[in-house]
């Protein structure tokens, strides 16, 4: 009995044993567990510390971007209103200080250099007291110096940053006025210009990198600006004195061409009094001559009938001279009354050539004649254009030598006719051609040695063409021939 009892407590206590075990085991195990999840929890931690780190930074960049964004934006807006300026003063009037707000700043002051003067003048004042711009500026040129070197070394000084043989930082504050600030310089073309100052009196407010930047493309653009603006206003100082120069001139011309005027109708009617004058006694001699000519008051030795056919010959020439001389003052003060018709070209032409026939034949020279269909008619006063073509064939005839050829033709030309009288003759020298229109020029050549000529006819002729509201003009080439032409009015 005893030992069924050990035996039982044995086994009782086996069995407890066992489940003990098994107790600690599990209970080993749950421990194990909770050191891992302990473990897990101090990493996530951990992780969500660097999250909100992460989070902060990035918070911290978009502000940044966000700043910078703002400052591109301001800056490009200013550059735009800038650019249209093109006046000094006013391209700093753009400035103001919502611009500088967007840009951080509360300040801002830009200086230009006045070399003749040698100073520093103010252009740009704002976020300062009354009173603060005049000190300023004296405070400025008091260290001129350091301003111009630091323009002209291109340097740029902040409150986190002074150059070289700057001034101090407490000393900038100081003369500014102001805690943190960047100081830029303006360059243009021309060299050195000035410089522009921004600040905030915000202690705790870092002057950037980008901050220097962005206050750098705004002292380029102000510089770029300063250059147009000079270029404008040189240009536009240079057009005013063109335009006073030209109207000058246009006056003075306009008086000379009004004495021009004055002088020529002067001389039109000297010339026509003296031709009257003249005309009168030389009829009278060529009269007498005529009438002793014809023997009537006795016949005459042949010395002395040499003699009077040599006065009357030239008292023609000369009466003829002083017609052409009256004409040519007549219509070049438009007295002469050109009743302007519809003529027959081909008409016109087939009379001169017909009164000109013996002289064509006796040189024999071929003429002729091609007018287009629809030139045939012209508007011309009838008489007048008969002593043109007289005139240009007649000289034709004159300058072309033996066995020559002379034609006219005529071709619609836009809406005018233009008629060339052309010859086969000696030519004329290019030198030359510009003046035989001319009042009494004619070319040094054998033919007008022998010939006699007044040098009145092509003037006359120009005269007559231009009254018609006609041009006319030469082409020639000495030893080929020359072409006269031009211009005549359809008759519809
Ligand atoms: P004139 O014939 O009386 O000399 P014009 O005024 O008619 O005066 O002509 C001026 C000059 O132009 C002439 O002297 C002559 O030298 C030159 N000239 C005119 N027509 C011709 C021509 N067809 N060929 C060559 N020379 C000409």
């Amino acid at each position: 009995m005893l030992s069924f009892i050990f035996i039982s407590i044995c086994l009782i206590v086996a069995a407890l044993g066992i489940a003990l075990l098994s107790k600690i085991q599990r209970l080993k195990e749950s421990a194990d567990k909770i050191a891992t999840l302990n473990l897990s929890l101090e990493e996530m931690d951990e992780q969500a510390k660097l999250i909100m780190r992460t989070d902060m930074e990035l918070n911290k960049a978009q502000e940044e971007l966000d700043k910078k964004i703002s400052s591109l934006d301001t800056l490009q807006k200013l550059s735009r209103e800038i650019n249209t300026t093109l006046e000094e003063k006013q391209i700093f009037k753009k400035i103001n200080n919502k611009h500088l707000e967007a840009l951080g700043f509360e300040r801002s002051l830009a200086f230009l250099w006045k070399s003749l003067e040698r100073e520093f003048r103010l252009y740009l004042c704002l976020g300062y007291g009354e009173e603060d711009p005049a000190k300023i500026e004296t405070a400025v040129n008091a260290n001129k110096d350091f301003f111009l070197d630091l323009i002209h070394n291109r340097s740029t000084a902040s409150s986190e940053f002074a150059p070289e043989n700057f001034l101090s930082q407490d000393k900038v504050r100081q003369l500014f006025l102001t805690q943190s600030f960047i100081i830029c310089p303006v360059l243009t073309q021309e060299g050195d210009q000035g410089f522009i100052f921004v600040g905030t009196q915000d202690i705790d407010a870092a002057i950037t990198k980008g901050d220097q930047e962005f206050i750098s493309i705004l002292a380029n653009q102000i510089g770029q600006t300063l250059d147009n603006a000079r270029l404008f206003e040189k240009t536009w100082k240079s057009q005013q004195e063109l335009e006073i120069k030209v109207e000058e001139r246009t006056r003075q011309l306009t008086q000379a061409l009004e004495e021009v005027k004055k002088i020529s109708r002067r001389k039109s009617d000297f010339i026509s009094s003296v031709s009257h004058e003249l005309r009168t006694p030389l009829t009278s001699i060529k009269g007498y001559a005529a009438i002793l000519l014809t023997g009537k008051l006795g016949a005459l030795p042949d010395e002395i009938k040499t003699r009077l056919e040599k006065i009357n010959r030239h008292s023609d020439e000369l009466i003829q001279m002083i017609n052409d001389l009256l004409d040519i003052s007549r219509i070049e003060s438009g007295k002469v009354d050109m009743k302007i018709t519809s003529q027959d070209l081909k008409s016109v032409v087939d009379k001169i050539a017909d009164l000109l026939s013996e002289q064509l034949k006796i040189k024999d020279i071929t003429f002729s004649m091609n007018i287009a269909d629809n030139c045939q008619n012209i508007l011309a006063a009838r008489g007048q254009i008969e002593r043109v073509f007289i005139n240009l064939i007649g000289n034709a005839l004159k300058f072309t030598p033996q066995n020559g050829k002379i034609s006219v033709t005529a071709n619609r030309v836009n809406n005018t006719i233009q008629i060339d009288v052309k010859d086969t003759g000696f030519g004329i020298p290019q030198d030359d051609q510009e003046h035989i229109f001319e009042e009494f020029y004619r070319v040094d050549n054998t033919i007008n040695q022998e010939v006699k000529g007044t040098g009145l006819g092509l003037t006359l002729v120009k005269h007559i063409i231009e009254a018609h509201q006609g041009k006319i003009w030469v082409n020639s080439k000495p030893g080929e021939g020359s072409t006269f032409s031009f211009t005549l009015k359809v008759a519809e």
